[in-house]
């Protein structure tokens, strides 16, 4: 995890990041990394590196506190980094709910803000509880075509909702609105390995296990969550995360001509406003265990709550390490050689 940060925050300061920004940036990368979201970690430098040589992102961008009440706060990111955007939200949201009990923040104008349960989890370990809504912006995020179209016109949409646990680690609920993010493809892709099916339709609007569907020409989409049965909830809470990420935030919704980026809508709240944080406790604890005691089905080993398989894969990948496929080191490599940088290499890659 060390060295995916270290590598990752050398390429954004040799790119004109402050230290500081390279390492916010590269830490969340890395943490996606280790809680088994690699389509959200190092995988993501090259993209970013690209979208900053080009004017996509700003690397040097000073987030802006452009208005704010008691309860509420507009965070511009002036499209620098969105991790450097949500960082400061995030201590905005928390601070406002310990002063009032709830924040509801947008950030508008932000490049890709990463992996939403990252920050959703930093706000529950402090006893608050999170929603994190989202809309991503931007022709390459292009990638749901709408419940009963051919042609991509949507994005990813993700949401995360965070909770606060009595012992161990934080509830984290953290998902796309399709059926799976469009790095996961990605990686496929990078791997040369097919994907399930009922992830992907091509140009023509029939399944496909071929991840290269989304980056030739016709391109092809991923279903919505609920997949061709009831994709038409996924597609609908999509439309709800454009209209209170997108058009509250100022950042507007997707088709609006911004380059690749997110607008957001964070939502904190106090436990203890509202009940002693025991009794939460008490009521969530019990029902986790009510949840727990049904009989696990044929494959698998018991139930997990959200969350709980991110942090299996963070102590395993805590002692095991990362693996990282080797035409993301190569990207990664190429882009060192291009900015001069010193980029760590772990033993086996020298
Ligand atoms: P996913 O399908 O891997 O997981 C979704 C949720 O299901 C998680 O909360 C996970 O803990 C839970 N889960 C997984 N297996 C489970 C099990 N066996 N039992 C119970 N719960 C289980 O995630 P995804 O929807 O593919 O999204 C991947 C990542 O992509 C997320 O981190 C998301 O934030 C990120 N993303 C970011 C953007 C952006 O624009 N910034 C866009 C899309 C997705």
């Amino acid at each position: 995890m060390d060295q995916i940060a270290e590598a990752a925050a050398s390429l954004f300061i040799a790119a004109g990041t402050s230290s500081r920004d390279a390492r916010t940036v590269a830490g969340l990368l890395a943490e996606a990394n280790c809680a088994g979201h690699d389509s959200h970690g190092l995988i993501r430098v090259p993209q970013y590196l690209a979208a900053v040589e080009d004017g996509r992102i700003d690397p040097a961008a000073e987030v802006e506190l452009l208005q704010e009440t008691p309860i509420t706060a507009v965070v511009d990111g002036h499209w620098g980094f969105g991790q450097v955007a949500m960082t400061r939200a995030v201590e905005v949201a928390s601070e406002k709910a310990a002063a009032h009990g709830l924040a509801a923040v947008t950030v508008r104008s932000a490049s890709h803000i990463g992996r939403l349960g990252s920050y959703v989890e930093r706000l529950a370990r402090r006893d608050l509880a999170a929603l994190l809504l989202v809309n991503a912006v931007g022709i390459p995020a292009y990638r749901m075509a709408p419940w009963g179209g051919t042609e991509a016109r949507l994005a990813t949409d993700p949401l995360a909702f965070g909770a606060p646990r009595s012992d161990g680690d934080p509830v984290v609920l953290d998902m796309t609105t399709t059926v799976v993010a469009e790095g996961k493809v990605r990686v496929k892709s990078n791997r040369g390995e097919p994907v399930p099916e009922g992830w992907l339709i091509d140009a023509e609007g029939q399944p496909t296990t071929d991840p290269d569907v989304l980056y030739g020409e016709p391109r092809g989409s991923i279903l919505p969550l609920g997949g061709s049965a009831a994709g038409h909830k996924g597609y609908g809470l999509n439309v709800a995360l454009e209209l209170l990420a997108g058009a509250l935030s100022g950042t507007g919704c997707i088709g609006g001509g911004q380059p690749l980026g997110n607008g957001v809508l964070l939502i904190a709240l106090d436990v203890e406003r509202f009940l002693p944080l025991d009794e939460f406790h008490r009521h969530a604890e019990a029902f986790f265990a009510h949840v727990k005691s049904s009989p696990p089905a044929a494959g698998f080993d018991g139930i997990l709550l959200p969350g709980e398989i991110e942090g299996q894969v963070q102590r395993q990948r805590q002692e095991e390490g990362i693996f990282v496929e080797d035409e993301t080191w190569r990207q990664v490599l190429q882009w060192a050689d291009k900015l001069g940088a010193e980029v760590p290499l772990p033993e086996e890659r020298r």
